[in-house]
């Protein structure tokens, strides 16, 4: 129900055109797969993944001996679950510590999101510690601390202008001492494209894989959904320079580019594991390809 309300824009926008565009035809022809994929582009699924799914649809229409235009939205659905379900959606984290790095530009929600997965935990039955490795700024540490008291997780910080690195062994000590299940690790959301970021994330790992050698670890890259072809470039640009296991794409609720999670899962191949549908603590959702899909299309 939720997932439905926070696609509702994508749903009337984007996927009401296609509806309505599939209505206009009688039969299924090439017109048809043409017009398809320029609204599939218009809803931020990328050049390349609408072609690709155009692709797949006139295979199966074939196969299948469709002929009804109406029936393509089904098989839309269907492709886009398949699509966006390759490689696995899961978070594995099945060690005593495991811990989650969270990487993300500013603004794009990445606090809020770690105060909703660090919930999500908690619901679970699971005792999290929070790391406030964004030192740069005295606002996210604090930030930061409401989340944790709204969510019940423990919080590790030191002071702005602290080391970050030095933060994260703070935090991954007091997990070992408290018997934490997951540690989430809040970094410095400054541009990419500065090396000193970069920098830091690695040393950053270097800690984490010091300290935790055999944990499972994820790395999750916050996008902010409601910037669409922007989101997938900083994706890549994050992908090229560290390793990203998930994304975690935000404010769905906001904006009519649902679709930019298929261009996002396709071109980089990386999994959406979380999806953001609004900004109070629960209004975050494992990805569900199946379920995503079927809301949206
Ligand atoms: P950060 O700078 O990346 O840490 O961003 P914040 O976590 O502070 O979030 C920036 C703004 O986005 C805040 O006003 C949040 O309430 C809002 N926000 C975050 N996630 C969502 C979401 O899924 N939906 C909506 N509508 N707003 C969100």
């Amino acid at each position: 129900k939720k997932l439905k309300d926070g696609l509702k824009k994508t749903r009337e926008s984007v996927v009401g055109q296609i509806d309505s565009m599939l209505q206009a035809f009688t039969v299924i022809d090439d017109e048809l797969f043409d017009e398809l994929e320029e609204l599939l582009v218009m809803g931020d699924v990328g050049v390349e993944t609408a072609n690709k799914i155009c692709g797949m649809l006139r295979v199966r229409v074939r196969e299948k001996g469709i002929t009804k235009p109406a029936k393509i939205m089904d098989e839309i659905a269907e492709i886009s679950a398949e699509i966006l379900s390759e490689g696995g959606n899961e978070m594995v984290l099945n060690t005593q510590p495991s811990i989650i790095l969270v990487i993300g530009v500013n603004g794009v929600g990445k606090t809020t999101s770690i105060g909703k997965i660090a919930n999500y935990y908690v619901q679970q039955g699971k005792k999290v510690t929070l790391a406030a490795a964004d030192t740069f700024r005295a606002a996210a540490i604090d930030q930061l601390k409401i989340w944790a008291e709204r969510s019940g997780a423990d919080i590790v910080a030191q002071g702005e202008g602290s080391d970050p690195a030095a933060v994260v062994f703070d935090a991954i000590s007091s997990a070992k001492a408290k018997g934490t299940d997951v540690i989430i690790v809040d970094t410095a959301g400054r541009l990419h494209n500065k090396k000193h970021l970069m920098d830091e994330l690695a040393k950053i790992r270097r800690i984490i894989d010091r300290e935790l050698p055999d944990a499972d670890k994820e790395a999750l890259l916050v996008l902010d959904a409601t910037t669409g072809q922007n989101a997938v470039n900083q994706a890549a640009e994050f992908a090229k320079a560290t390793g990203i296991t998930g994304i975690v794409l935000t404010k769905l609720d906001g904006t009519a580019k649902g679709g930019v999670v298929l261009a996002i899962k396709d071109t980089l191949g990386i999994p959406v594991k979380f999806i953001g549908v609004g900004e109070k603590v629960d209004d975050l959702q494992p990805f569900d390809p199946e379920e995503f899909s079927r809301a949206l299309f």
